[in-house]
């Protein structure tokens, strides 16, 4: 058995910053500007020198519904094959930001914990992932944070901003019932709508419509009617 991973909280400012340090860093190594599409197979196999192995990993791993796991000595990460398929663009470059977001934010953590528990580091464990992504364990800490970082590095900040302002003007979208919606869970369809304009607009093609939806509310870029706080910052 994996335990499930233990982290203490961050905020979601924090992991904003995190991602946004990340890709600080990867333009730097890189020597050039980085825009949308965010190119997550470079970061993940070329700033961070992870091997990527695409396998049928539920039958590899003997663990149902695993989209991804991250062997931190070996350095390699695999993801289930099942997203290296045609029209699937959209899960796998979330998949490899959400294992970036593990190398990034837990990495460190694991390791530490290593250093004062030896017996992680020998015999057994050493054969399995320190990390593995269920989709059932979408609400642990750990699995929540990496998927945060995952939007925000493929979604940067100041570009889905940049983008709405270049559409939108000074004055945000904003209707009704968005919070109200957004709580249901309803799919708002003029959300949609925008997403789609931004994704085309902005280059974000290796995002799923939905994640832009999430990243424009969580951005608030979209405003509900009965929010005083209507202008672009
Ligand atoms: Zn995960």
């Amino acid at each position: 058995m994996i335990p499930e991973l233990k982290v203490p909280f961050l905020k979601e400012s924090d992991i904003e910053h995190a991602a946004a340090e990340l890709l600080r860093r990867y333009v730097k190594w890189k020597g050039a500007a980085v825009r949308p599409p965010i190119n997550i197979d470079n970061i993940i196999e070329g700033y961070f020198g992870l091997d990527l192995v695409f396998i049928d990993l539920p039958d590899f791993l003997g663990i149902p519904d695993v989209l991804g796991a991250t062997f931190l000595k070996e350095k390699r990460v695999f993801i289930d094959e099942s997203l290296d398929l045609e029209g699937k663009e959209g899960r796998l470059a979330f998949t490899l930001a959400h294992e970036g977001g593990h190398w990034q934010l837990h990495r460190p953590l694991i390791e530490a914990d290593q250093v004062t528990a030896p017996l992680f580091s020998k015999g057994e464990i050493k054969e399995q992932p320190a990390i593995v992504c269920r989709t059932s364990q979408k609400k642990a800490p750990a699995e929540w944070q990496a998927d945060k970082f995952a939007a925000c590095l493929l979604m940067p900040a100041a570009d889905v901003r940049a983008t709405v302002r270049a559409l939108c003007g000074d004055q945000l979208p904003t209707w009704e019932r968005i919070e109200e919606r957004r709580k249901n869970r309803e799919l708002d369809e003029r959300l949609r709508d925008l997403a789609t304009e931004v994704m085309e607009r902005g280059g974000f093609s290796n995002v799923s419509n939905e994640a832009m939806r999430y990243r424009l509310l969580d951005l608030k870029l979209v405003v509900d009617a009965s929010n005083p706080q209507r202008s672009l910052l």
